[in-house]
Parts: C-alpha cells; structure tokens; sequence
C-alpha cells in the first residue's frame, strides 16, 4: 500500500484559502478581542456569516472531508483561537448532533441552524462542578413528563464554549448531557438538543479566562426546561451494560463518540496555536540574521537551531497524528485510539512550543507589543478540554492495552 503525506489540490486550495481569511480578517482584531473579553467580535462574525461559511465545503464538520476541517482549523487557528471558537457554527452541538443524533434529528436540527436568517451557535454542555474528567458524574437530570410527552431537565452546566451565544440567539441549540435514570448509572445518561431560549434555559455567566479570551464560555442552568421528547438523540432506551458480554451502555457510548469527531478538531487547532508561533520565531530569527542550518552535524548544531528543530519536528508528529485521525473518522474507520493519540500529543507540543517561542524571543515574547504572549495563553486550553493531558493518556494505554474503563481509571 503506498503512503503520500502530500494534500490533495483540493486540500492545499483549501489551505490557502483559510490562510488568507486568517491573515485578512482575524489578525487584525486578534488582540483588540483578547483585551475586550466577553465583547461580541462582530466583524469576525458577520464576516463568517454572510461570506466566510459559504466559502467553507464542509459546513456540516462530519462529511468525508475531516481532513479538510482540520486543515481550515489549523489555519484559522493560526489566524485566532479564541475568534475560531467564536465562529457563528454548529460546533462541538453539532459534532454531538452527528454522532449520537438519528439521520432525521440530524437533518432537522442541522437544517434549522444552516436556515436561519442571522448569525446562530451551537454548544454542548457535558461539565459540572462535580464531572468533568469523569463525563459519567453528571447530576443533571432528565425526566420524561408522560402527559406532555416533554422531558424536564435540571441542572448545571459549567465551562460552556460558546454557551452564550447558543442558550440566548434564536434559531442556537445547545446539547445537554443528561441522565435519565440515575440508578442505571452510565447507561442513563442521553443528550437532549435544547434550542435557544427555551424557557428554563438561563444563561448564568460568562468565565474570565487566561486564554481564548475571544471565545464565551458559559455557565448554564436548566430550570424545570422543557423540550419535546424528540429532541432526546438517539434511542431513549436504558439499557444497562452487560460485563460479562460486554453489550449495554449504548447510548453513553454514542455521546461519547462525539469525542472521536472532536478531538482530531481540537488537535488541529493546537497545530495551528503552535504553527502561528513558531513561523514567528523563524521569520525573526531571519530577520536577524540567524540562519538553521538543518544539514549541520549534531554536534556543531546551536542551542537556537536545535530548539527550532525540536519545535518543527513536535508540530509535525502533533500534525501527522491529527491528519491520521481525522482520515480515519472521514473513513468511518472507528479512531478512538488515534483520536486521542493524537489530542494528547498535540496539546502538549503546543504548550511546548508556544513557551518555547516565548523564550527564544526574550523580553518582547512577554510584551503584549506581540502575539506571541497570547498565543502562550491561548495554548493551554487545548491540553484540557475535550479530555486532559492525563485522560487522553489512559484513554491510549487502555485501548493498546486492551484494558477495559474499569481496570484502568
Ligand atoms: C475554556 C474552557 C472551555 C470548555 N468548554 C467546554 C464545553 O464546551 N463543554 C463542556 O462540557 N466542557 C467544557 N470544558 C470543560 C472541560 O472539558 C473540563 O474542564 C475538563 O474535562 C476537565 O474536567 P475538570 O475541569 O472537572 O477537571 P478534573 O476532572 O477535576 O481534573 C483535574 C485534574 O486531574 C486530572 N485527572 C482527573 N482524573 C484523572 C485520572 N483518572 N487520572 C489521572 N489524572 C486525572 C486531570 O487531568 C486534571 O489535570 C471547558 C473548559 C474550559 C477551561
């Protein structure tokens, strides 16, 4: 079988394209957004509303070009990670949506969001104070109202990425986790699809944060809310896990998928944190003067040369892992392990390298006179959500070791 780690034309188009939108319309707001957090970026988002989605073929973040939505996160991360997060798109709801949700609910919710006549986000809100590395904690509860056919959720949700901006504008959804039946453990718990503004749905704040300052991330409660109980995705049915076969746990299994899709996303937008530090570094370094000399023995190689060195060859291997992953989901190969190889890889090499930059460039890497400090902040993020460090880690050796949840936590 042969291997090209080239991009297809219609990748590298798609590349530039993005790299063009990232320099044009984030950079130049990139740090007017980072020092007015929780300011709405709208030129950004009326720019990606009425031009920039239209442009973008893979709009709905599960087709067979998964690859090319990590290439256009990549680049427009290079542009902005807070502003990326900030785009008006189904986002991580509608990652949700496609992994646990029916073709009907997909179709319905997908196309409600693609016709509104004004900017609208999608969420998903799994984070509790008492959950968060352990999804399966959630308190939050769903239940069934059988004379109205609703379910009545209450609960909440913290650490909500663009949570204000899909619990407040008509036509957003945001995905609650739930469960259903607390005594049934993991198997109880489902994902209801909650629209905007629905009565119960309160939008309780909005975190301060080191990074990605852009970006909302919100605190929600759910009140007595209220939603048709065909907004519950996928089966409603409960169905304990089985150790013995190993069955059961479906529906928790199915929300958890949404992980697959996500985490490869994630890794490419750290590529694009990292990537955006490191060609700073470069064109300084040749500013002034200072040239790598990559065919230079070991031994006679600078401390500069070797840390521009480790630094290129950290965001390939952090790429080349993304790029596999997001293949593998395009393929509907399953991924998990890759998923999250590549995740974990690329939320530190991102750390890394941005620290790096920030080293390499002296006193002006600390001044807010350059990116370079927030990109070092805006680093972090992606070493935590969607799964720690430590969590992506145990997910990898569960799955070469062949270990279940159970015996590796
Ligand atoms: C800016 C931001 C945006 C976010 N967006 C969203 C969102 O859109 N939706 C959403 O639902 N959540 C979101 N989150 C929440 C995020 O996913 C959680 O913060 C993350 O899963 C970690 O959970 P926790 O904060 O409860 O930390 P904890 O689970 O309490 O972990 C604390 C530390 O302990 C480590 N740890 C925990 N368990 C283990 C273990 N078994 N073995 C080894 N180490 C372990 C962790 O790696 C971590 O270092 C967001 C968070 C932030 C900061």
């Amino acid at each position: 079988m042969a291997i090209s780690f080239e991009l297809a034309e219609s990748s590298q188009r798609a590349r530039e394209h993005y790299h063009g939108v990232a320099l044009e319309q984030m950079r130049p707001i990139s740090r007017k957004y980072d020092d007015h957090e929780h300011e709405l970026p709208v030129e950004w988002v009326d720019y990606w509303w009425n031009e920039g989605r239209k442009e973008n073929p893979s709009q709905g973040r599960m087709d067979d070009g998964m690859v090319q939505v990590c290439i256009q996160a990549e680049e427009l991360c290079w542009g902005d990670a807070g502003l990326y997060l900030r785009m008006p798109t189904p986002a991580l709801g509608g990652s949700a949506v496609s992994a646990a949700g029916t073709p009907e609910q997909r179709k319905r919710f997908m196309a409600a969001f693609a016709n509104s006549p004004h900017p609208v986000w999608g969420a998903m809100a799994i984070t509790e104070a008492g959950a968060g590395s352990d999804a399966a904690a959630i308190q939050t509860t769903a239940e069934l109202d059988e004379e109205t056919g609703e379910y009545v959720l209450n609960g909440t949700k913290i650490f909500c990425t663009a949570g204000e901006g899909a619990s407040t504008v008509e036509g957003g959804f945001v995905v609650v986790w739930a469960t259903v039946d607390k005594s049934a453990g993991r198997a109880g718990i489902k994902s209801f699809v909650v629209p905007a503004k629905t009565p119960g749905l309160k939008l309780v704040g909005c975190e301060k944060k080191l990074g990605i300052r852009a970006s909302d991330t919100a605190t929600l409660a759910l009140e007595h809310c209220r939603v048709p109980r065909e907004n519950l995705l996928g089966s409603a049915e409960v169905k304990k896990r089985d150790p013995k076969k190993g069955t059961g746990d479906k529906g928790f299994k199915g929300a958890m998928a949404t992980f697959d899709a996500s985490r490869p996303i994630v890794a490419a937008m750290a590529v694009g944190v990292g990537r955006a530090a490191l060609d700073f570094v470069r064109e300084e370094l040749a500013r002034q003067g200072v040239e790598i000399r990559y065919e230079a023995p070991a031994c006679r190689e600078t401390a500069i040369e070797r840390d521009v060195m480790e630094m290129e060859a950290e965001l390939q291997a952090a790429r080349l892992l993304t790029w596999r992953a997001a293949w593998m989901m395009g393929q509907g190969k399953p991924n998990n392990l890759e998923a999250s190889q590549a995740k974990a890889k690329a939320g530190l090499a991102v750390t890394k390298i941005t620290q790096k930059a920030v080293e390499i460039l002296g006193p002006p890497g600390y001044s807010k006179k350059l990116l370079v400090e927030k990109w070092m902040r805006d680093a972090k993020i992606n070493d935590i959500y969607e799964g720690t460090q430590q969590i992506n880690q145990m997910i990898v050796a569960r799955r070469i070791l062949d270990y279940p949840s159970a015996m590796l936590r």
